[in-house]
């Protein structure tokens, strides 16, 4: 449980979907066994990895609702030492169906509980809503990476999801923490980017992560190609940005910042 990280923020559109891609599909290059959870219903993680979710028999869906069938439901190695929790559609239904069930807070939990033994990473992207399903990840996780998209001031919206992230701990997961903030979109030629940068670094302080993501058409590009940047554009500026800030993610976890061989860690399972 120690290294589970839900990427969070209930607006949409912040690039909480590509940076827990990128990150993932980064981590697993470096050695590091990843699980992707893809908790939107919207399912844009599962889709930008290439996964068809309308070819799926299960996803996330059955396992909140029968955690037991969880192990099933996952893909493994959708990348060599990636797995991917698929999401679908259907899980807009249980944000309602488990209204009224038992631990309704703790069903990724659970799930997340029985599967993260197996991984050094479990990454889970969230909807963009502060609902039950986000609320089921940050039940699950050890710490939250918040995005933030540097193109209009959020600090209203982020002082929403501060309030939750208080809720939260002190009712449902008294270990949760921040690991840190991740400026996205950051476009050099316009002054609010600029000045939205300074507002989070004051903020937030050293939680803000030091490498700030380019607004970049190739990762806007990638998703539709079922690819991640590491593989649509490797020698891109958006690919360089994405590697600088996995091993500012890897340092705060306290992993190195290359793992042994993939080929020696599947040898393991
Ligand atoms: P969220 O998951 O928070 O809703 P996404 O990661 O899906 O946000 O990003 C929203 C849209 O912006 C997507 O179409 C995505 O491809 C695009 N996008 C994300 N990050 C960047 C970036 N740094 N530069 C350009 N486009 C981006
Ligand atoms: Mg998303």
């Amino acid at each position: 449980m120690e290294r589970v990280i839900a990427v969070a923020n209930q607006k949409g559109g912040v690039g909480k979907t590509t940076t827990a891609v990128q990150l993932a599909a980064f981590l697993a290059q470096r050695g590091h066994r990843t699980l992707l959870i893809d908790l939107d219903p919207q399912a844009n993680a599962t889709s930008s990895l290439g996964v068809d979710r309308a070819r799926l028999a299960v996803s996330l869906y059955d396992a909140l609702l029968e955690p037991d069938e969880s192990e099933g439901a996952v893909l493994t190695d959708v990348r060599p030492g990636l797995d991917l929790f698929p999401s679908s559609g259907a899980l807009a239904g249980a944000e309602v169906e488990l209204v009224s069930a038992p631990e309704r807070e703790y069903r990724l939990r659970t799930v997340v509980e029985r599967l993260a033994s197996r991984y050094g990473v479990v990454l889970i992207d969230c909807p963009p809503s502060l609902g039950l399903l986000t609320v089921n990840a940050l039940a699950a996780a050890r710490s939250v990476l918040v995005p933030i998209q540097c193109e209009y001031l959020p600090l209203e919206g982020l002082a929403q999801l501060v309030t939750t992230l208080d809720l939260v701990k002190r009712r449902l997961n008294p270990r949760l923490d921040v690991l840190g903030v991740v400026l996205t979109m950051f476009d050099a030629r316009t002054r609010l980017a600029v000045q939205v940068v300074q507002e989070i670094r004051r903020a937030f302080g050293t939680r803000t992560f030091r490498t700030i993501i380019p607004r970049a058409v190739r990762l806007a590009e990638a998703p539709s190609h079922g690819q991640t940047i590491f593989e649509y554009d490797p020698t891109s500026r958006a690919a360089h940005a994405y590697a600088e800030l996995g091993k500012e993610l890897l340092e705060r976890l306290a992993l190195p910042v290359e793992e042994t061989p993939l080929e020696a860690s599947q040898s393991i399972r």
